[in-house]
């Protein structure tokens, strides 16, 4: 006689290591895979679970999230249950909530803004350990892990300082880098066009970065460039990571811009090369044509210089209007989003909570609707909102989105920005990983299913080297998704962000089901995974 927790039976089951599927059974017991093949003879499972031929799949590690602010008000997170992903990795771009030392606290907060989804947190922590001990107090649903943020870090040796480190910061530095990872962080990750990660040289990241290498980490990057000079933004990753003799990421990589478009061939024969040398680089990415942040993106960058209130300032000056107009029309020395959308029926707002009749509309369309010309409505919508919007920027080939897909570099990482109560986000925080299954498996065939869910679980898992995740075999935890890859498909859209998935039917973490066809179950199971 055999007790297990749960049995799932009758499953096709997708192992996260591209081995083709297999049909079979899965035990669970004490949160862990206990046995996968035929089960046969007397068996007492305290739960049993007929898959009816779904497929069988480790649980999805979404390893690009920015919810570590939202986590302390919706530890749930029912927008990445629904999708089917177990574990989801923060302290992306730079930006992570810790470490933060009480003086920085101010700083922090204005820097972290655009990711904290309304959240005011309570900055009861200094260390990335007593961060980490705070989400473990929370009723988890899924696993979650971190990074620590170079933006953080650089904060809190050097405030918004724009100039290079001096040695002592530079130590200073590294040591904050070096406690976080030794406190649990799986690497760290930088923000390159944020202030105050866009103040930072390739020396100083290598610098910081060496440090990583005691610990196994890995340095993912937000790159300083993602639309003429990526080719060169993806070289100074490489050379980061190749002085420190660590592994690297590119974030969710693209290339913004149609005259730009194309260039992914040579940004991922780049690491390829590199690869050769020795060098251990990969890439995330999400699978849309459109990318996310505020309509102030659109302003060159000294316009974006100082706090809202300074943009604002300038925005309201008759003479800077003329000239800001100008540039961002004439100029593209810069990353210039209005031209890299191809003008304005490329930039699509989609939180405007001050002025919410341009939700859903594109600038050509708030253009129309005001009697203005599209630039000039587009300041007025950044004046009104005081900066706190969402816009969604359609700048990238769908042709490179699948080239980047099927590159074997390449992982899928959602880059969930979560919105505040009552605000909208890009559709990716909901629709990830079912429209990578529905859209880009079942209907384009751009990937075979054991290679998406591989680039799902067993790839991202293994870059993390968290090795008792995103594989179904004996001694593995027990997070699993069964889907079913006829009906699976992501709801999420532009008009409608919220809209959730279909096709998952269960999930379980740590050995208990979470959700059942699309019902949260109520479980909190999740748990605080640190590095190590
Ligand atoms: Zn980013």
């Amino acid at each position: 006689m055999a007790y297990y927790d749960l049995v799932i039976k009758n499953a096709k089951i997708v192992d996260g290591n591209c081995n083709p599927w297999f049909w079979g059974d899965v035990a669970v017991k004490d949160g862990k895979i206990a046995f996968v093949g035929k089960l046969t003879g007397e068996i007492v499972a305290g739960k049993e679970i007929d898959a009816g031929g779904q497929v069988l799949a480790p649980g999805f590690i979404d390893i690009h999230a920015h919810h570590d602010f939202q986590l302390l008000r919706d530890p749930i997170m029912l927008s990445k249950i629904k999708q089917g992903v177990t574990t989801h990795m923060i302290g992306q771009c730079g930006i992570s909530a810790a470490p933060i030392k009480p003086d920085k606290v101010e700083l922090l907060d204005r820097y972290t803004g655009f990711a904290r989804a309304g959240v005011d947190p309570e900055w009861n922590w200094q260390s990335f350990g007593e961060y980490l001990d705070i989400l473990d107090g929370l009723d988890l649903a899924i696993n979650v892990g971190g990074f620590v943020g170079h933006g953080t870090i650089r904060i809190n040796v050097m405030g918004f300082e724009s100039r290079k480190a001096t040695t002592d910061e530079l130590a200073e530095m590294r040591q904050l880098a070096n406690d976080a990872m030794a406190e649990g962080a799986f690497g760290m990750t930088s923000g390159l066009i944020y202030p105050p990660g866009v103040y930072s040289d390739t020396e100083e990241l290598s610098e910081i970065c060496k440090g990583l290498k005691q610990y196994n980490g890995v340095y993912l990057s937000h790159m300083r460039n993602e639309s003429n000079a990526v080719v060169e933004a993806v070289k100074e990753t490489v050379y980061v990571v190749e002085k420190a003799g660590i592994p690297g990421q590119i974030s969710h990589h693209k290339a913004m811009g149609k005259k730009n478009w194309g260039l992914v061939k040579d940004t991922l024969r780049t690491l390829e090369e590199a690869r050769q040398r020795g060098i251990d680089m990969t890439v995330d990415q999400y699978p849309y044509t459109a990318a996310s942040t505020t309509l102030r993106a659109i302003l060159p960058s000294w316009v974006q210089e100082g706090g809202i209130d300074r943009v604002i300032q300038r925005l309201q000056d008759p003479d800077n209007r003329v000239k800001i107009i100008d540039e961002i029309k004439n100029t593209d020395d810069w990353e210039n989003m209005f031209q890299h959308c191809g003008g304005p029926a490329g930039v699509m707002l989609v939180y405007t909570p001050k002025t919410p009749e341009f939700e859903g509309k594109n600038l050509l369309q708030a253009g129309e609707m005001t009697g203005k010309e599209p630039l000039e409505a587009a300041l007025d919508i950044i004046i009104a909102n005081e900066g706190s919007d969402t816009t969604c920027y359609f700048m990238m080939s769908e042709d490179d989105v699948k080239y980047i897909m099927k590159h074997p570099l390449v992982m899928i990482g959602s880059d969930s920005i979560p919105a505040a109560p009552g605000a909208k986000c890009h559709p990716r925080t909901n629709g990830t990983f079912p429209r990578v299954l529905g859209k880009y498996v079942r209907e384009e065939r751009t990937l075979r299913l054991e290679e998406a869910i591989w680039k799902m679980t067993g790839f991202p898992a293994s870059r993390l080297k968290m090795h008792n995740k995103g594989l179904i075999k004996p001694g593995m935890d027990a997070d699993l998704t069964i889907f079913n890859p006829d009906t699976v498909i992501d709801g999420a859209n532009f008009e409608d962000p919220f809209k959730e998935p279909l096709g998952i039917t269960y999930v379980i973490v740590n050995g208990v089901i979470v959700l059942h066809n699309n019902n949260y179950t109520g479980e909190t199971v999740g748990k605080v995974i640190r590095r190590g």
